[in-house]
């Protein structure tokens, strides 16, 4: 039965970060276009964009090792590292525009300045954090990295990690203070607060269980409403596929030629929370360490302060694993149901491919509360079982396809943007460097989607993110004037005396 049909400019599937900060750009570029959301959870930023669901870093690859890889001539590769701080530079000018426009407010709320530091044990691994240090530090994207392997030194950075450390070990770690902590899931909350204000439609509990192209060229989404129970149609002239996790599904039933051949491998992840107030009150930073050899890169582990629920947090982890649900609230039977004819050779070969992964992640699940201790110790020796307790993350859905490079089934860790020929509709699929590069990340798709209007609209997108189109690396001085007013806007530095 159908009780409700309505039609509108722009549909958003899922009310994560990804289909805020498309929403609020769009609102920017062209107020009047109606814009109608659908999430089937009761309230928005549930899933993977919820702040226990995530780690909070504001990804800008000043702590992240995966990020900067050693050459087979032992030099180190910074090109990703430069890409993701450009990019996380966007969604630091775009929250910036938000507040100078007091379209959203107290920027504490969701973002607080965190050093985010690396930290390695064993000399080859002190040797190559030195390289990197040595090779980053140079770049005017990471000024003010420091580097030490002294422990006095270590010792007043973290201290927690460093007390009670028996080893004798080399060890040694990088600092930049300009990290940041990020509450996406408060950030989420104030985007879909100002949608509402500009009169987008928010559906909860609202359930997309198809979509396909209508004879005029639109999209029809039938819509369970969760509620009561009814089924309804909903047309749209442009569709975003913001799930999350529930993407590639939907992506699957768009039936565009995109989407075909590709797949979905879910990683679950677990947090370490850090019950005891003392511990808590030890520790300032975001400390990521190296994988494990066989680790994948969303397993790196990390002891970082957070701030949620208005309070100092310390969690450790996330400690990967696998199950097959693609979204958190998701179902058992997700990755089965995600293979159908078009994409079941591609994902045969992953499986054969992706074998020890998948080995790796189930024993991961399998580690008892003791093991999970004996990881933590690595960065806090003496941690006691009893100050820790556990929390479920969100799960990430690693895009499965076909490439040149790595031939039939090959994983994927970043992000992917799948659109139609014509830019009616659109997916993200994939979720690395995640909700730090949202804001570029829509960018793509407005650009891929509005190729007709991008002329139009590039003063207001210039007005928004003055340094679109530019290279900050390459341009120092705006670099230094960006990174000044973003921080300043956003509270992260003081602002500067006005003397008159
Ligand atoms: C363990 C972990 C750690 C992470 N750490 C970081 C980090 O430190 N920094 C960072 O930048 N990123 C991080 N990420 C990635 C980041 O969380 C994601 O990239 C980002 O939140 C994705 O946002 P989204 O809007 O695409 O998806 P989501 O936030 O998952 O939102 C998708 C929404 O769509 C809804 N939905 C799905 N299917 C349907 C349907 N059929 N009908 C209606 N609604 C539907 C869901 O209920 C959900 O609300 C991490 C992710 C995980 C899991």
């Amino acid at each position: 039965m159908s009780d409700r049909e309505t039609k509108t400019d722009v549909i958003l599937i899922g009310a994560g970060v990804m289909s805020a900060t498309l929403g609020t750009l769009m609102k920017e570029l062209v107020p009047e276009w109606e814009i109608t959301v659908f999430e089937k959870l009761a309230k928005e930023g549930e899933e993977s964009s919820n702040e226990w669901n995530n780690a909070g870093t504001g990804h800008a690859a000043l702590c992240e090792l995966n990020y900067t890889v050693e050459k087979s001539d032992g030099s180190i590769d910074i090109n990703k590292a430069i890409k993701i701080n450009e990019q996380f530079q966007v969604s630091m000018q775009f929250w910036s525009y938000l507040v100078n426009s007091r379209l959203i407010r107290n920027p504490q709320d969701f973002i607080m300045p965190l050093p985010h530091m690396s930290f390695v044990k064993g000399e080859r691994n002190v040797t190559f954090l030195k390289k990197r240090f040595k090779a980053l530090s140079n770049n005017p994207l990471f000024q003010g990295m420091e580097f030490s392997d002294e422990p006095e030194q270590l010792m007043e950075w973290i201290p927690l990690i460093m007390q009670d450390r028996a080893s004798n070990e080399p060890i040694a770690a990088t600092k930049i203070d300009s990290g940041t902590d990020i509450n996406f899931g408060a950030l989420t909350r104030m985007l879909f607060d100002h949608l509402e204000s500009k009169n987008a439609v928010i559906n909860h509990k609202h359930n997309v269980k198809d979509i396909k192209r209508t004879s005029d060229g639109l999209w029809e989404l039938k819509v369970q409403n969760l509620d009561s129970g009814t089924v309804e149609r909903h047309t749209a002239k442009f569709v975003f596929i913001g799930g999350g996790g529930g993407s590639l599904h939907l992506l699957q039933k768009s039936g565009i030629p995109e989407g075909k051949h590709i797949g979905g491998f879910p990683v679950s992840g677990i947090f370490m929370v850090c019950n005891n107030p003392d511990i808590i009150a030890q520790h300032h930073a975001k400390v990521y360490g190296k994988a494990k050899v066989g680790a994948p890169p969303m397993s790196i582990p990390h002891l970082d302060t957070r701030y949620i629920d208005n309070k100092k947090s310390l969690l450790f982890g996330p400690f990967a694993g696998f199950s097959p649900k693609f979204l958190k609230n998701g179902s058992i039977f997700d990755l089965v149901t995600s293979v159908n004819p078009n994409n079941v050779l591609t994902m045969l070969a992953a499986g054969v491919k992706e074998m020890s992964l998948t080995k790796y992640l189930i024993k991961q699940v399998m580690l008892s509360k003791e093991e999970r201790m004996e990881e933590l110790r690595e960065f806090i020796p003496n941690a006691k079982r009893e100050d820790w307790d556990f929390v479920v993350a969100g799960q990430r859905v690693q895009v499965i396809k076909d490439t040149e490079a790595g031939g039939k089934g090959t994983l994927q860790f970043g992000t992917e943007v799948i659109t139609s020929a014509d830019g009616s509709i659109a997916a993200l699929l994939g979720a690395s460097p995640g909700a730090s590069t949202a804001v570029h990340v829509m960018l793509e798709v407005i650009k891929k989607c509005f190729p007709q209007y991008i002329e139009e609209w590039e003063p207001k997108i210039k007005e928004i993110i003055p340094s679109y189109g530019i290279s900050l690396m390459k341009n120092p001085e705006l670099l230094h004037e960006i990174h000044t007013s973003t921080a300043q806007t956003l509270g992260l530095i003081e602002k500067e005396p006005v003397f008159s």
